[in-house]
């Protein structure tokens, strides 16, 4: 596996509006909608993830993932079960999903702080389609 360096911007700006694909423009994360956050994801999108687990995992992200020895449901069901003795969990997901997105060929992450105390960060990976 080769690892590059990762492309991520961090912020905690936007919290409040819709999560659109740099490469194509879809809306892929609606934390605005009621009740659950609404996840779209476009064929740029390697993951959805918080720090709490991943909410989806792309056909790009997939082998990487499962490289690092983590088992993924076949079925892309919302909060995946992962194997959670793996010790790359260990590293929490801001690490993992940095891995996730240093391995794949101009990948990059945004992440979504959220408000202090009690936000959880959202991690989204994107590449362009190939
Ligand atoms: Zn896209």
């Amino acid at each position: 596996m080769t690892t590059q360096n990762v492309s991520c911007l961090t912020t905690t700006a936007f919290n409040d509006h819709p999560l659109h694909c740099p490469c194509c423009g879809a809306r892929v994360l609606d934390v605005t909608a009621p009740g659950q956050p609404q996840l779209t994801p476009c064929p740029h999108t390697l993951y959805i993830a918080s720090d709490e687990g991943f909410e989806y995992i792309g056909p790009q992200a997939r082998p990487v993932i499962e490289a690092l020895g983590i088992a993924v449901d076949g079925d892309m069901a919302p909060m995946l079960s992962c194997a959670r003795d793996n010790e790359a969990f260990d590293e929490g997901f801001n690490a993992l999903t940095d891995r996730v997105t240093a391995s794949i060929d101009d990948a990059f992450k945004l992440e979504l702080g959220g408000p202090a105390p009690a936000g959880l960060a959202v991690y989204v990976g994107f590449a362009p389609a190939r």
